[in-house]
């Protein structure tokens, strides 16, 4: 049976991305939505042919427990919300993937996936770069040590933010923080992904050129990573720059991702070759896998914990910037 999704928060990421990958998956398909906006909910109902039942507001959205058309919840929501709805779900009996950032700190993570445990549901984060080709070839090569041990990383990934200068994504309250939750996110991953370990501490700082724009949030972080086997590990966020490369050093070779991190399409080299590795629809790979695992009742290779240790790694890049020394993750 393919299982069925319903998407909460149709902004940007739910309408450009997720519906349009869900009429790509196999094993499940867009069932249902929520939204606060009617006006939306028609729009969408017409465009995918969503039946009126399976179309809750933020009021009822609690209702949904006694919908056995929708088998899983997506929180598509602004970060200060995700703990709220992946819990309200999992309480409703529905299994969850929520977006990242996973929540606004690692203690909400925390939460989050004793809510699900509690009420025996799955719980994922929406990282579709672990479903990608390209990055599960880095995973490969630094992890299996192709090359021999990965010695030095450094990586970044950002945009430069010319949106709306009132948008949650600049409100602390909403988003967190900045471009270092938003973007920096990824670049702390594909750090912990290539070397398959975890960071110990960190030490960061940062710089703000649009000090009017981002008053609340971060711009541009700069950080490294201590990690066990002494590896050299740099990283760096920002809503200033459009960034988005990893490059690592092996003792024996090297391989970089350019793009590193989007959805338009990765490319990479090893050894300077290029890898030439097909693109995939990410979001349609990642639903399709997380469809599988409800089916086995098998966690998600991306479970809430990997969120959780993402956001460890966030919180101990903040202390740093408090404190300007190393903080222990
Ligand atoms: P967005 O602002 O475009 O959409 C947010 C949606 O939430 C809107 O439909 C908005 O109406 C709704 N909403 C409900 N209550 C709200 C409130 N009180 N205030 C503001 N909005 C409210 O944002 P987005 O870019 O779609 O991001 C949503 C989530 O998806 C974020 O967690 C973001 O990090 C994530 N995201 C992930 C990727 C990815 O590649 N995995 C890409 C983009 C966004």
């Amino acid at each position: 049976k393919r299982l069925g999704v319903a998407l909460v928060g149709l902004g940007s990421y739910a309408g450009g991305q997720l519906a349009p990958a869900l009429q790509h998956t196999k094993n499940c398909y867009l069932a249902g939505i929520v939204t606060g906006t009617p006006a939306k909910a028609a729009t969408w109902a017409k465009k995918y042919n969503i039946a009126s039942k399976n179309i809750y507001n933020y009021q009822n959205f609690d209702e949904i427990a006694n919908n056995p058309d929708i088998d899983i919840v997506y929180v598509v929501l602004p970060v200060s919300m995700h703990k709220e709805y992946t819990i309200r779900a999992a309480q409703a009996g529905k299994h969850v993937i929520c977006e990242k950032p996973m929540a606004l700190n690692a203690a909400e993570c925390r939460d989050m996936i004793a809510a699900c445990k509690k009420a025996n549901r799955l719980l994922s984060i929406g990282y579709r770069l672990h479903f990608e080709p390209h990055t599960r070839e880095v995973m490969r090569l630094g992890q299996k040590q192709v090359f021999g041990k990965v010695t030095e990383i450094d990586t970044a990934n950002g945009f430069t933010y010319n949106g709306d200068p009132n948008a949650w994504r600049l409100k602390k309250a909403m988003a967190g923080g900045g471009g270092l939750m938003d973007m920096g996110i990824y670049a702390i991953q594909g750090s912990r992904y290539t070397l398959g370990q975890e960071p110990i501490a960190v030490k960061a700082r940062q710089e703000k050129t649009r000090p009017q724009l981002f008053k609340d949030v971060d711009e541009t972080v700069f950080w490294e990573l201590k990690f066990p086997g002494g590896q050299k590990v740099t990283g760096k966020s920002s809503y200033n720059h459009d960034w988005s490369y990893l490059r690592a050093r092996a003792e024996k070779g090297t391989f970089e991702l350019q793009p590193a991190y989007g959805y338009d399409g990765l490319d990479g080299k090893i050894n300077g070759k290029p890898m030439q590795i097909p693109n995939i629809i990410q979001q349609a790979a990642q639903m399709d896998d997380f469809a599988t695992c409800v089916t086995l009742k098998k966690q998600s290779r991306v479970p809430g914990e990997e969120g959780l240790k993402d956001m460890k790694v966030v919180d101990a890049i903040y202390r740093s910037l408090d404190s300007g020394k190393w903080e222990n993750i």
